[in-house]
């Protein structure tokens, strides 16, 4: 089953705007496992739209098309599939309605155009608009599923999520079921990871394994298609054990999460408490944690301990620590998260001392960075990284770090 994605908008040809429409859905199609193999942008002109619905139709059998069903004159995406599949273009009584009270909600005069947003092609599924006035439509021609959506991604994105998952897939007269699932990990480039499990790699047919890398993170989203969840999901786990097994090290969390989201659910279950000091992070780390809900039974507080001063001052760092070892070190590291913790009585401290960039600092290179970590009853330890990243990548990576190594 392959799709293709026509954008329709003179805006994007001109730069004006980014293609997100094509984003967002190919996104979607990923995840249930559709090959979008084309992506295609057209502006607001008839015969070209024609030529690029001619040239779908030879490739693809789901087209979905974004924009261009507004009310004016450059809105002519349903005008121009209308003629070139030979099907009329009806009002619908349901879009019509509520196009007339989306005016009497907004006191907005209706004017006579409006009434060609009710208009469908007849004898397609109609996709209601919640956000906006132009409803979608689906609809199916010799083997081939035109799907036209808005414009605008806040009426587009949640027609497409609540048209849903399963009715695409019935779209698609395939009884085959799709489920997927991604596993995370941190503190291994994607080449070093894509080694490892080159073997898996290859072989793969059912389930696929796709590596995908960002933000210092690599993400394997793995895909298997059966006649079952049940089916596919004892595919997934079977690849997921081999997978883990190499590079379980790694590993943190699969699908929606992050290091933080772990990191905050792991000291709940071991009903820890944390408290932070940080320096190069700026209050990352915390401002990060805080953003978690659930954070408040977990996270005491904090220290930014910016200056050498506000180091020795507030965190109460020795000055022999300052003067014999720099703030850029593994001792200055170990005495703040020890204080943070005890200062704010904690289970944890955790500590972030570095160069973040662009100059280096007490003769350490940018992208020397320093994580200390107190427990109550292990010993403390520093972890030293040796960053190569901008100073917005470097600081964000340590924050990672952090995460990754309490997690451990
Ligand atoms: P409207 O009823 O608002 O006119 P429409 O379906 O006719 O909607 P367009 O006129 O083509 O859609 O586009 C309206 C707006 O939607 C654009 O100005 C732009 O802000 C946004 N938009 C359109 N296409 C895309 C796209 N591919 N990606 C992101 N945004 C888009
Ligand atoms: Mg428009």
């Amino acid at each position: 089953m392959d799709a293709e994605i026509i954008a329709v908008g003179s805006e994007l040809l001109l730069g004006q705007i980014v293609n997100t429409n094509a984003k967002f859905l190919s996104q979607q199609f990923a995840e249930m496992g559709v090959n979008v193999f084309y992506h295609t942008v057209v502006g607001d002109n008839e015969s070209r739209l024609t030529l690029a619905l001619e040239t779908a139709e030879s490739r693809a059998n789901l087209i979905v098309f974004t924009g261009g069903l507004g009310p004016t004159k450059d809105d002519l995406t349903k005008e121009t599939i209308s003629s070139h599949l030979g099907r009329k273009l009806v009002s619908d009584e349901e879009a019509l309605d509520s196009i007339k009270a989306y005016f009497s909600k907004t006191g907005a005069e209706m004017t006579e155009n409006n009434k060609k947003q009710a208009l469908i092609l007849e004898g397609s599924e109609v996709l209601p608009n919640d956000h906006g006035m132009a409803p979608g439509m689906v609809t199916t021609i010799k083997g081939i599923t035109y799907m036209l959506l808005p414009g605008p991604p806040k009426e587009m994105e949640p027609m497409f999520l609540s048209y849903g998952f399963d009715s695409i897939m019935k779209k698609l007269e395939t009884h085959e079921r799709i489920e997927s699932k991604v596993l995370r990990f941190f503190g291994i480039g994607e080449s070093l990871l894509e080694t490892k499990i080159e073997d898996l790699l290859e072989k793969q047919a059912n389930p696929t394994i796709a590596p995908l890398a960002g933000d210092g993170e690599v993400t394997l989203r793995i895909t298997a298609k059966d006649s079952s969840r049940e089916k596919c999901e004892a595919m997934i786990a079977e690849v997921e054990t081999e997978i883990i097994s190499r590079v379980g090290e790694y590993y943190y969390g699969s699908n929606e999460t992050s290091l933080i989201k772990e990191l905050v659910k792991e000291l709940t279950v071991r009903n820890l408490t944390i408290a932070g000091a940080e320096s190069l992070t700026g209050g990352m780390f915390q401002e990060q944690l805080t953003s978690i809900p659930g954070a408040g039974k977990i996270f005491k507080g904090g220290i930014v301990s910016y200056t050498n001063d506000t180091k020795a001052n507030l965190l109460k760092i020795s000055d022999k620590t300052i003067d014999e070892y720099g703030v850029v070190s593994g001792q200055c590291a170990i005495e703040m998260a020890e204080n943070v913790r005890d200062l704010l009585d904690a289970d944890v401290g955790i500590s972030f001392t570095g160069v973040a960039g662009p100059d280096e600092q007490e003769g350490m290179p940018v992208g020397t960075v320093f994580i200390g970590m107190a427990f109550r009853n292990q010993e403390s330890k520093a972890e030293r990284l040796n960053l190569s990243g901008s100073r917005a990548q470097n600081r964000i990576r340590s924050v990672k770090y952090g995460c990754h190594y309490l997690l451990r």
